[in-house]
């Protein structure tokens, strides 16, 4: 098994690159017509990357959270979009993986999704709750074996090329906002009536249009534990680590960018070193340090994840916030830097050295779930938490 592994891991990075060259393809017009990139998606169905995280014993790969941020990173590179709803898919399919296990509806969920490559959305944010997705307003109706739920989800990204939404609300109707629960809601089982159009800064290729959602479905389809325990011991973490694979990936695309833009000025006046040299090796400080944040997290998250106690505690979820907080502002300084590298030609749409869409993109991450609102919950969990200082791990 362990002689094997190198080898799914070469062919996975080959069978990475293949969707992202696809994806990069089609990246600029995604962008500026604002448009689902199907295009990447089809490549990534192709790949069979959809099904990557299922558990072997269901028809998956039981790809590791490393292997899934490589391929959000690598997709990234090429097409922020299309690598961000790569990221979103398989951080739903990490809550099926984490806590759907040992149920039969959602294990034969989890089947159908390697099988037929399904693509899961997710709509937690809410009209009146903003993005505090640990409250909900709706709650889910359960009678007769039924369950029905009405959401304002003011955003929810692909909505209409996904095959599953993943929905947060309360468990019922007289629960308090934060006892939620996370329903699967399968395509023909709801509909979607658009409210909010999504014509965006960046991310444009998202679509993250807002709808009200209307659903009904057998109530086994709710995920058997709490949201509070998916939120806490899957839900963040892989949105961290996710997320973060992908503004890694925006970023060290605006490098090589910048890189190439170096190298070029070199050619052109051979012994003198191009004055944007400087700054890039500013830009790859930067870029080691978001990577090694992540590396950090992934290492984290690998020795606590058979451990609810530890994937619940206020260290563990400190230490993730901070991932997200320090990828989020980071990738924005290192483009910033690309940008004075490669002066007008990055700023300009068209030449090879082009850094709108990398810094239009970039931007969304600080809001993808608010760093404010974030920092704000830290520092809560700093009134009665030690900051991890050891180097040990
Ligand atoms: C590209 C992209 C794709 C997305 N896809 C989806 C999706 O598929 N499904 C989905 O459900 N959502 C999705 N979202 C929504 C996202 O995850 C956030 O929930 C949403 O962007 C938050 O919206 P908001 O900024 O209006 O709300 P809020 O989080 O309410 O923030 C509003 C403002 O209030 C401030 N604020 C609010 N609360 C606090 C606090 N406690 N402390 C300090 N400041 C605070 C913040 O600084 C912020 O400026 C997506 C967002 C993006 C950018």
């Amino acid at each position: 098994m362990n002689e094997l592994r190198p080898v799914r891991a070469l062919a996975l990075a080959e069978r990475a690159k293949r969707a992202a060259a696809v994806a990069g393809a089609h990246a600029d017009d995604v962008d500026a017509s604002g448009r689902f990139p199907q295009e990447a998606l089809d490549a990534m169905r192709a790949e069979l990357l959809l099904g990557l995280q299922i558990p072997v014993a269901l028809g998956g790969e039981g790809a590791s959270t490393a292997e899934l941020a490589e391929v959000c990173s690598v997709i990234g590179q090429a097409c922020a979009a299309a690598g961000m709803i790569f990221a979103m898919h398989q951080i739903k399919v990490s809550s099926l993986v984490a806590h759907g296990q040992g149920d039969a509806w959602h294990e034969g969920f989890m089947r159908r999704i390697a099988a037929e490559q399904l693509l899961l959305a997710s709509a937690t944010t809410e009209g009146g709750i903003g993005g505090n997705l640990r409250n909900s307003i709706c709650a889910v109706e359960v009678a007769d074996g039924i369950c029905r739920l009405e959401k304002d989800a003011t955003v929810i990204s692909y909505a209409e090329a996904a095959d599953a939404i993943l929905v947060t609300s309360r468990a019922k109707a007289d629960s308090a906002p934060s006892d939620q629960v996370m329903t699967v809601f399968l395509k023909g089982q709801y509909s979607l009536d658009k409210t909010h159009h999504w014509d965006t800064l960046g991310m444009r290729g998202t679509r993250s249009d807002g709808f009200l959602f209307k659903g009904e479905a057998p109530a086994c389809q709710i995920l058997p534990k709490p949201f509070a325990e998916i939120a806490a011991q899957s839900m963040l973490v892989y949105s961290h680590i996710l997320w973060s694979g992908v503004w890694f990936g925006i970023a060290a695309d605006a490098f090589a960018r910048a890189q190439a833009f170096v190298k070029a000025a070199a050619r052109k006046s051979p012994g003198s070193v191009p004055p944007g040299a400087l700054r890039l090796a500013e830009a790859s400080n930067l870029l080691q340090l978001v990577k090694s944040n992540i590396l950090a997290a992934l290492q984290q998250y690998e020795a606590a994840r058979e451990d609810e106690t530890r994937l619940s505690s206020m260290s563990f979820a400190v230490s993730m916030n901070n991932v997200k907080i320090a990828s989020s502002q980071t990738i924005l300084d290192i483009i910033n830097h690309c940008l004075l590298v490669c002066g007008i030609m990055g700023y300009k749409n068209g030449t090879p050295y082009s850094l709108g869409r990398h810094l239009r993109d970039a931007h969304s991450a600080q809001l993808m779930i608010s760093n404010d609102r974030i920092l704000g919950n830290t520092s809560t969990l700093l009134l009665m938490n030690r900051q991890d200082t050891s180097l040990l791990g």
